[in-house]
């Protein structure tokens, strides 16, 4: 199966003349494009799906770059940051420190300071981090918020990572949640909401709408004996994205359909209390490429090797090495070459001395020149961020939102 016929539906914005400008504006290659109406457009969709009054966050580290996150200020919620340096970027969009929330297995004492001195919900993961938040704010001398991490005690269906129902550093496991909301009263803190965050890029609708409604019963269960109902429930997001060959689009809208139903449940069970929905790829993800060129091709044994002046140093997941157990390529296509005929078998390899750099394993291509364009779709979200960009020592890509 080609990668290019298969996936090649994914970005319509990308023609040979589209990318020969983006790439006299980037001033090189290898760089990233982002693409400011296809997020404008995705959180469009998402508004128009889910119930209203619905908190939409963004998972910062998604895509870090600042334009991205100064986009998103204006059109989610708010953030989901997950260290001291992320914080940092959310506040600097101006958005409100209580639309911000702070989760992460390892927060130091110097970024809890950080985080109550700016009034950021402290989303916490353990017994010592909120003995670490109430004394900070006594040290400091402000009241804070914080949110309890729950790990769930339910594990759904089909998630492609998942990150909760068994044990693990993320939350608190749900057992443990009544002795810390113990805790929480005699500390005199403020409990802003509750987070549970079950897992990451599922394409299963129904398994979404089990671990929303699964989180809800759990949040209700643990409300139980508290004086007033939580600020907020944030059910995670775990929308995913469509990146090899055979996956199929998330149907968003049988999730949207299960949310209105279980909307009108909380208001009624927890009047007061706001759905959040954390989503980090689905906002960001399809709305990206990576585009690095062919700098030599050669045979070795028979089979093809397109090189290229990207690699794994840039995009580490379109490698395959982040996270994913069996490789399977990205979708990939040579923009400049989508009506030729002449198709060749053959792999796309980045330029740094390991085998584990490889942007396409044995696949069929439009037959490729030096100087040509490689883009890599999906390429919005867990790119230059999430790679080893020291590795080898090659220049940085270049970042654009355009
Ligand atoms: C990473 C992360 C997300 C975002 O995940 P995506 O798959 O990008 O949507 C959301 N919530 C938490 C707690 C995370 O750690």
């Amino acid at each position: 199966m080609t990668a290019q016929a298969d996936n090649a539906h994914v970005a319509p914005w990308i023609s040979g003349t589209d990318l020969r400008r983006l790439a006299a504006r980037a001033g090189q290659t290898p760089f990233f494009a982002y693409g400011r109406s296809a997020i404008e457009a995705r959180v469009r969709l998402l508004r128009d799906t889910l119930p209203a009054g619905t908190q939409l966050h963004y998972s910062v580290k998604a895509n870090p770059m600042p334009a991205v996150v100064q986009l998103l200020a204006g059109c989610v919620d708010g953030f989901d940051v997950a260290s001291a340096a992320e914080m940092a970027l959310a506040l600097d969009t101006g958005v409100s420190p209580q639309q911000v929330g702070f989760a992460g297995p390892g927060k130091s004492l110097q970024d809890l300071r950080r985080a109550v001195a700016a009034g950021v919900p402290i989303h916490v993961e353990s017994v010592t981090q909120l003995r670490h938040v109430a004394a900070l704010g006594w040290e400091l001398g402000v009241r804070p918020g914080i949110a309890i991490r729950v790990n769930p005690d339910f594990s759904p269906g089909r998630s492609g990572m998942r990150m909760g129902g068994s044990a693990g550093p993320f939350g608190v496991d749900a057992a443990q949640v009544p002795a810390l909301l113990d805790a929480v009263v005699a500390q005199d803190l403020t409990l802003a909401g509750f987070h549970v965050f079950w897992g990451s890029q599922c394409l299963h609708a129904p398994t979404i709408i089990e671990a929303q409604e699964q989180s809800l019963a759990m949040i209700t269960r643990l409300c139980a004996g508290l004086a007033g109902a939580p600020g907020f429930i944030n059910f995670g997001g775990g929308f995913g994205i469509p990146y090899f060959p055979g996956e199929r689009a998330l149907d968003l809208h049988a999730v949207g359909t299960a949310m209105h139903a279980w909307h009108a449940r909380l208001r009624e069970q927890l009047p007061g209390t706001q759905a959040v929905i954390e989503l980090g790829r689905y906002l960001t993800g399809e709305a990206g490429i990576y585009v690095c060129r062919v700098i030599d091709r050669k045979i070795s044994g028979g089979q093809t090797f397109l090189v290229t002046d990207g690699g794994m140093h840039h995009h580490l997941a379109a490698s395959g090495n982040f996270g994913q157990v069996l490789r399977r390529n990205y979708p990939v296509v040579l923009a400049q070459r989508t009506h030729s005929h002449r198709l060749e078998r053959c792999s796309v390899v980045g330029c740094l001395c390991t085998p584990l750099d490889r942007i396409a394993h044995d696949v069929m291509l439009p037959v490729a020149e030096i100087g040509d364009f490689v883009v890599v779709l999906q390429s919005g979200a867990y790119g230059r961020s999430a790679s080893p960009g020291d590795f080898l020592g090659h220049p940085p890509p270049v970042e654009m939102l355009v």
